[in-house]
Order: C-alpha cells, then structure tokens, then sequence
C-alpha cells in the first residue's frame, strides 16, 4: 500500500554513530524481508566489527558528559521520546508488523507497551537514592551511593522489535548510560526508525548508536573484548547468552540476560475454565507464539482436561491467519522458514509418540512462512516440546491429578522465566508463588509484562531484571564510602 511504501521511503537504512546516519565501512548491505509474503522490504546497512567499534568510540566519549547530565533533563528526554512514540503509534505498529509478522492490533499493543518503559524511566531517572547511615560500631558514617556503569551494549531480538528496545534503552538513558544497540538483523528497520525519534527528542550525539549486522558474532566480539565496554545486556537464546556470559568474563562486564523459556501453564479443577482458557489464548497464542514468556507445556488437572481442551480447541479454530495488516487476522506468518520447519518437526514428535491433533498440525503453502494454529493433547512424556521451547502456535496438552505432580511437571525443566497458573483456590495460589521455580508468575492471568514490574527468569531463563525499581539497578554501579568519625 502507499502508506507502507511511504514509511518506508523515509526511513534510516545507515548505521547511527555520532549522532550521524552512514553507510558500513564496508558498503555491504543486507535485505529486510516481509515474512508473510517473502519479498524484500528495504536494504540496510551491513555493519562490520569495525564499524562495532567506531559505535564504541562514540558511546566512550560521549559518556562522561551524559552521566553528568541532570537526572532530570535525562528523564525529560525520556519522556520527549514516550511522546513521540505516541504521535508515530500507527508508523512504529505498521513497520513491525511489515518485519516481524505480529497482527497490527498486536502490534499497537507493543507501542503501548514498548513505550511505558520510556514514560517509566524518565520518572526513575529522578529517584536514584543512596543511603546514609553509621556502621555498627558507631566509630563512622557510611555513604552508599550510585554512578552510571560505563558504556553498555544491547544485543535485542526480533520476536519484540520496539519493547525490547526501550527496554534496555529506558533504564541506561536514565541511569546516565550511553549505549552501542545491535538490533536482530531480522527486525532493523523499527529500531532504526526509533532512533530517529531519539534524535528527533533530544538525545545528543553518541549516546545512542545502532549497528545493524549480519554479522552478530563478530561485531559482538569485538565490542566485548574492548575493555572501554563495561556491560552487556542481552534477549535472545540460551545457547548465545551462554557464550556472551563466557566472553563477558574476559573483561569482567556487568551482565543481564533475558533469555530462553519453557513457560508451563497449569489448570486446576477448581480453576474458573473459562477464564483459563481466555487466559491459555494470550499466554500461547499472543505474538504468534514467538515470545519466551509463552505458554509451553499446558498441565491440566485431570476432571477438567477434555473440557479445558474441547473449549481451546474451539475459540484456536476460529483465529483468523493471515498478513498481519488484514482485518480479522489474530495469527501472522511465523519469522522464517526454519520456524515453520521446527514447528512442524515438533508436531511430527509428539504424535509420533502418541499425541493426538485436536485442530491444526500443518505448515500453510506459501508465499510467506505460516504455520496453522494447533492444539494437541494426550502428550506423553519424552515428547521434545517439554524440553524445547516452540515458539510457535502450537499449544501442547498433558495431564496431571494431584498440585504435586502438577508442580513437578511445571518445574521439570532448565528453564524459570515464568510459569501461569489457574485456580480459585487462594491458599494453593500463594502457594504456587512459593513452589513454581520461575521469576515471573501469572496467576490466573495469561499476561504479566508491565514496565512497572521486574522482568526476569531464573535458572537458564537469564540473569538480572528488567523494568520496575529494579531495572535502573541494572546500570548503576553500588558505590560506598566510609567516613571515620574520630
Ligand atoms: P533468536 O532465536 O531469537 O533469533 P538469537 O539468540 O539467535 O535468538 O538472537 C538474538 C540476538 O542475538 C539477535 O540480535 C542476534 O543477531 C544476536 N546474536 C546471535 N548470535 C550472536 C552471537 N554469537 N553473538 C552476539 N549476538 C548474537
């Protein structure tokens, strides 16, 4: 449509460093592609570890000057920079769901979402507090306060292209940070235009810089080998957080870690079913199934499992699947073809070992990379997705007869970013909070993010947390001093 070939002839395809929009060193680029129809959307440039660098350099000299920028005026800019994700809503909805796939109506919702976290850190930007005191033998005064960590780097995913921008983006302006971002080469072009909005709210040159690559090993390693850098935070998977975790030891960087999930959703017999299943349909189907916090393993106990399972399969077979932009469309294309296929490669394993498909089951005949919405249930143990995470629509159901068993089913893996529970039972829910090996519970409720509370998993989901009082502490160093009182 015009709109989208309008947006798109405005946007930024150069790397940002400095304040400054250029090509790679190289002149490389590299295609951005529209995964529900497989064409190309923009070329963008393709940056090198030595353009990384060049990134770093500018993050380096522009940091003492932007610690010591007023808390206030950093906050100001902040929220300069909620407000015009306001006004460019309907841009930032459009360009995400044209690279990522999400419904637009989905799409919207992570503007609002993605945004809250500008709004809430340009408010903690002003409440960085220390604390002052005497130490237990009364012979000082001890003062603990707070400085910026240094130059960061932010390595975000595709699955959210805006939130988890401003997610890490948020707290280090606030905390008085200047930061190097790698965005997912799958989703550059919402980060690009978004970097056009911090400029365009005030935030000075080489505070922010973005290199979009093809080549996120080594621009990374490059980046975390200098020793200006002092922290990474990271969303993305297991597998690369573990091998970031091991790079961040040579320079001993502060790390955060959001990564890989195995969210179990539990539904007790004296669980409001209707509002389960509501629930089932956010934690599994929002986002197409591409997040870490979606619902991976459904334990249902067992009087209510036909029921639990006949009324989901219902409300999945009425999802509408299409182009994201289409009316009436709640499931887009998945973000490759290796998603579709590993989908598919999952479905094929639980069957095989004894599953039944309630609804769906297939890949869908291209153009584009869509995947049917699918319930199983009967799944037995052994069968890959309890161990993997699917990251797609297919919502997989097993059985459970006591909260015991349902616990242990639910704990049962490597994983702990979040688990959700259903019942009305209030003593079982407190308990749950206590027993669930997950940083994030939702209980009897499908959604949790909010800016305002802390994100994070425990075990291999990450370390650290992100959004809430906590996310600021991400950037800011502990600093104590002690004063003898003699
Ligand atoms: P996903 O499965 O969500 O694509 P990845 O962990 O592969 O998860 O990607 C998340 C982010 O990590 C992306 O920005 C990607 O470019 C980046 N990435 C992938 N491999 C590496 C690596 N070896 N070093 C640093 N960043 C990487």
């Amino acid at each position: 449509s015009t709109r989208e070939e309008e947006l798109l002839a405005q946007l930024p395809t150069g790397i940002l460093i400095n304040g400054v929009w250029r090509s790679a060193g190289s002149g490389e680029t590299f295609a951005v592609v529209d995964p529900a129809t497989g064409e190309t959307l923009a070329q963008v440039a393709d940056g090198s570890a030595e353009d990384g660098i060049a990134a770093l350099d500018a993050a380096d000299a522009a940091a003492d000057a932007w610690a010591a920028t007023a808390p206030r005026k950093r906050g100001e800019i902040l929220r300069r920079a909620f407000d015009l994700c306001q006004e460019h809503a309907d841009d930032l909805a459009l360009l995400m769901t044209m690279e990522m796939g999400k419904p637009l109506a989905e799409a919207r919702g992570e503007v609002t979402y993605g945004s809250e976290f500008l709004r809430w850190f340009s408010e903690e930007a002003v409440r960085i507090s220390g604390r002052y005191g005497s130490n237990p033998e009364g012979t000082g005064t001890t003062i603990v306060s707070h400085r910026p960590v240094g130059p960061c780097y932010l390595i975000t995913p595709w699955n959210f292209p805006l939130a988890m921008l401003t997610r890490k983006i948020g707290p280090a302006l606030a905390a008085g940070c200047t930061v190097v971002v790698k965005p997912a080469e799958l989703t550059p072009l919402t980060s690009l235009f978004f970097a056009g909005l911090l400029l365009e709210a005030g935030v000075p040159a080489g505070v922010v810089n973005i290199v979009t690559s093809t080549d996120a090993a080594g621009v990374s390693s490059a980046i975390m080998a200098d020793p200006r850098l002092r922290k990474i935070s990271f969303t993305g998977s297991t597998p690369v957080g573990k091998k970031l975790l091991k790079q961040a030891a040579d320079n001993v960087l502060r790390t955060s870690m959001e990564l890989g999930g195995n969210a179990p959703f539990l539904v007790f017999d004296d669980a409001d079913l209707d509002k389960a299943v509501d629930g089932a349909m956010l934690a599994k189907f929002r986002n197409i199934g591409e997040a870490c916090t979606a619902a991976n393993r459904f334990f249902v106990q067992k009087d209510v499992a036909d029921e639990f399972s006949r009324r989901l399969t219902e409300r999945v077979k009425a999802l509408g699947v299409g182009r994201g932009t289409e009316d009436g469309v709640s499931i887009g294309p998945l973000i490759n073809a290796a998603a579709v296929d590993k989908s598919a490669d999952l479905v094929a394993d639980a069957t095989s070992r004894g599953a039944t498909v309630l609804t769906g089951g297939s890949r869908i005949d291209g153009p584009g990379t869509f995947f049917e919405p699918t319930v199983l249930n009967g799944i037995t143990p052994g069968t890959r997705l309890l161990r993997e995470e699917i990251f797609g629509p297919v919502a997989a159901i097993a059985t459970f007869e006591t909260e015991q068993e349902g616990v242990d089913l639910a704990n049962d893996t490597e994983f702990g970013l979040i688990a959700y529970a259903f019942t009305t039972d209030l003593a079982r829910g407190h308990r749950l909070i206590g027993s669930l090996r997950a940083g994030m519970v939702g209980l009897n409720a499908g959604v949790v993010s909010n800016a305002a509370a802390p994100f994070g998993g425990v075990k291999s989901s990450g370390l650290g947390r992100e959004g809430g009082a906590e996310g600021i502490h991400e950037y800011l160093d502990t600093i104590y001093a002690l004063l003898p009182t003699t």
